[in-house]
């Protein structure tokens, strides 16, 4: 099995950098879950929203970032959970960052009506959510990006210019061949437009520094002491959710 923390060609630096990072994921907890937009809490943090078609991954790279193995719950019906279920994140209880897991689009057996009311809710968290920092859209490189991945894409692109961070990650890359992953990566950098593309494999544990160094530095850019530029204000404490 290959080794959780990158050894060989990398500096003792970026290994203690993965480290606190994924130590740092490692923390996350459930925080609550909204059916609807108006049912989240408002919050004074950076958060990062995970979206992405059903069967792409998503579960699977939740739980392998916090290395947790029932956080985001990889064996639920695809389509079925229909719920935004935030996770926080932060050592010492404290919380200095969000995880938005949003439920799985493109599930042909969820009715046609609760998948458009389902579009909108997405749409209208990716445009209106103060708050959001960072979004992860995951896609299985096998299948490339669906035509609701790119309707997102054109949704979030006006927050991308205006700084939104934004990762196109390529899952289950341990089922391309070295060939394939780097044309697949070259693809997704384009489409990325001004955000950034990586390749993850869970299994393989592929990418899973590079992610969490990514998670991290994002958070960090938002922080109290971050010199503020597209920071979230206010950023630090959370609300009593009761
Ligand atoms: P979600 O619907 O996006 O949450 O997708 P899941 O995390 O439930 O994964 C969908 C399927 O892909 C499951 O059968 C997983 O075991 C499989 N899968 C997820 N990640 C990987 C990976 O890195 N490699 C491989 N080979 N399969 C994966």
């Amino acid at each position: 099995m290959a080794s959780p923390l990158p050894s060989q060609g990398h500096t003792p630096g970026a290994v203690a950098a993965a480290r606190e990072a994924l130590g740092w994921l490692h923390t996350a907890r459930f925080l609550t879950t909204a059916a609807q937009l108006d049912q989240l809490p408002e919050l004074a943090l950076p958060e990062i929203a995970f979206v992405g078609r059903s069967n792409a991954g998503k579960s699977t790279a939740i739980n392998t970032l916090a290395q947790q193995t029932q956080l985001a719950f990889a064996s639920r019906k695809p389509g079925r959970t229909q719920h935004i279920n935030l996770f926080a994140l932060g050592r010492q209880g404290r919380t200095d960052a969000v995880l938005a897991d949003l439920p799985g689009y493109g599930y042909a057996a969820v009715p046609l009506a609760d998948k458009q009311r389902w579009q909108r809710v997405m749409a209208s968290y990716l445009v209106s959510r103060p708050n959001l920092a960072g979004v992860v859209l995951l896609c299985d490189p096998r299948h490339g990006l669906t035509e609701l991945d790119e309707a997102l894409l054109e949704v979030i692109r006006p927050r991308v210019e205006q700084g939104l961070k934004f990762l196109l990650l390529l899952t289950k890359a341990d089922k391309l061949t070295r060939a394939e992953q780097a044309r697949a990566l070259s693809i997704a950098r384009l489409q990325a437009g001004g955000g950034e593309a990586m390749l993850f494999s869970a299994l393989k544990r592929q990418g899973v520094e590079a992610v969490a160094l990514w998670l991290r530095r994002l958070v960090q850019a938002h922080g109290p002491d971050a010199d503020g530029a597209g920071g979230v204000p206010g950023s630090g404490q959370l609300p009593d959710l009761g």
